[in-house]
């Protein structure tokens, strides 16, 4: 062990209080540190188990100071925590990511310029802060997806436009913040690979992942061997290791991709953290995305991963709660029941259509074994078969 590494026992800390913040906590204290989160909500997921909740605003001075006092490193599970808090922090303590890789994981031109630069290749795209950036758009880009250039999640703060009058009113609704407008591709698949890049450079990462949006927001991830043809998953492995060595990167990254038809792949974006399409490595892996983030923040060695199961993820939505207008507990009892499955909630207050409240991990010994499984999950809970 390098003598720089941050031992059991330190304290490592957190910016942000949600559902990833939550399994980051947990696998520190798993691995004997005590975890300190900052987040205003005074019940969020990550608050609430961890030993230190420091209730505080993003951007709070005071909070800011509380959590460089107690914490010997920090990292942040929240996209859109602002990147100048980190700098502040990074200041008093070693802060993986930097704010620098977060600050353009936050801003779609900066991210898709720095794809260019790593030569991976993104779809066609035009930004528009303007009027004259609006009335510029070549009408090639029809039909496309309107994206606020910051702080989108879950498909928030998209619109998809077929005409130019289209994109115009979009515009207008998102209130003439400043945008990109990406071509609608022709999506055969996607998917999406984490890696984890210590302070050496040395990277690993987990296999990647095939996914499933359904309304902009995931739904089912699948991860088995020959899931996704060897070839691409290499490509993918390559491209998103590049990315992430351009960066400088320390710490968890995922980046995620679209498949086209011909089997080419495009990027789509990149999370600046663990993601909701690794959550399987949980159950199906040695070693979870949390636990490498665990590592690459207290610079503990990095061995890579090995999956020991094939797993389907499927996403437990708040819609899960509601049947025919009535609230309701989803049946867990008659999902447990299957084998292999593992479910994780988030502790959550309210259920709310859309909201993400948890994740079902189903393993079994055979790629079809883990599908069957799924799909009896999904019948259970009210889930669209996929
Ligand atoms: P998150 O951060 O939760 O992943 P987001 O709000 O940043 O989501 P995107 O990843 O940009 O959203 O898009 C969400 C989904 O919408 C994609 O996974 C894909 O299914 C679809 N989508 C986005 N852009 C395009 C595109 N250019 N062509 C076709 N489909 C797209
Ligand atoms: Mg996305």
């Amino acid at each position: 062990m390098t003598s720089s590494a941050i031992q059991p026992g330190a304290t490592l800390g957190v910016m942000g209080g949600g559902q990833l913040g939550r399994m980051f906590v947990h696998a520190a204290q798993r691995m004997g540190y005590f975890t300190a989160v900052l987040d205003p909500d005074a019940d969020s997921p990550a608050g609430r188990v961890s030993h230190r909740h420091v209730h505080a605003d993003y951007l709070d001075d005071k909070g800011l100071a509380e959590l460089a006092a107690c914490s010997d490193a920090i990292t942040t599970e929240f996209e859109n925590v602002p990147a100048p808090a980190l700098a502040r922090l990074a200041l008093r303590r070693p802060v993986a990511p930097g704010a620098r890789a977060v600050g353009i994981a936050q801003d779609r031109s900066l991210e898709k310029a720095h794809f260019k630069g790593c030569g991976v290749p993104c779809a066609p795209y035009a930004l528009i802060a303007t009027q004259q950036q609006l009335d510029a758009v070549p009408p090639s880009l029809l039909p496309g997806i309107l994206k606020t250039s910051r702080l989108g999640y879950d498909g928030k703060g998209q619109q998809r436009v077929k005409t130019l009058g289209e994109l115009a009113a979009a515009w207008n609704e998102l209130k003439r913040v400043p945008c990109v407008l990406e071509k609608m591709l022709p999506l055969a698949a996607e998917c999406s690979v984490i890696v984890a890049r210590g302070a050496d450079g040395k990277m690993v990462n987990l296999p990647p992942q095939l996914n499933l949006h359904r309304a902009g927001i995931l739904a089912v991830t699948e991860v088995s061997e020959g899931t996704i043809p060897a070839a691409q998953a290499a490509q993918a492995i390559a491209a998103t290791e590049s990315i992430a060595h351009g960066l400088g990167y320390v710490g968890v990254l995922c980046v995620e991709f679209f498949v086209l038809a011909d089997g080419s792949l495009v990027v789509n974006e990149m999370a600046p953290r663990p993601h909701n399409s690794g959550h399987w490595s949980m159950d199906g892996c040695d070693v979870s995305q949390f636990e490498l983030q665990v590592r690459t923040l207290a610079g503990l060695p990095l061995t890579q991963p090995r999956q020991h199961s094939p797993v389907v993820m499927l996403n437990l939505l708040g819609d899960l709660w509601f049947r025919d207008g009535a609230e309701r507990t989803p049946a867990w009892d008659a999902v447990l029941e299957l084998p292999g499955t593992h479910l994780h909630l988030y502790g959550k207050l309210g259920a709310r259509p859309g909201r993400k409240m948890g994740h079902l991990n189903v393993t079994a010994a055979t790629a079809q074994q883990a599908r069957e499984t799924a799909l009896a999950a999904a019948a259970l809970l009210g889930i669209e078969p996929f």
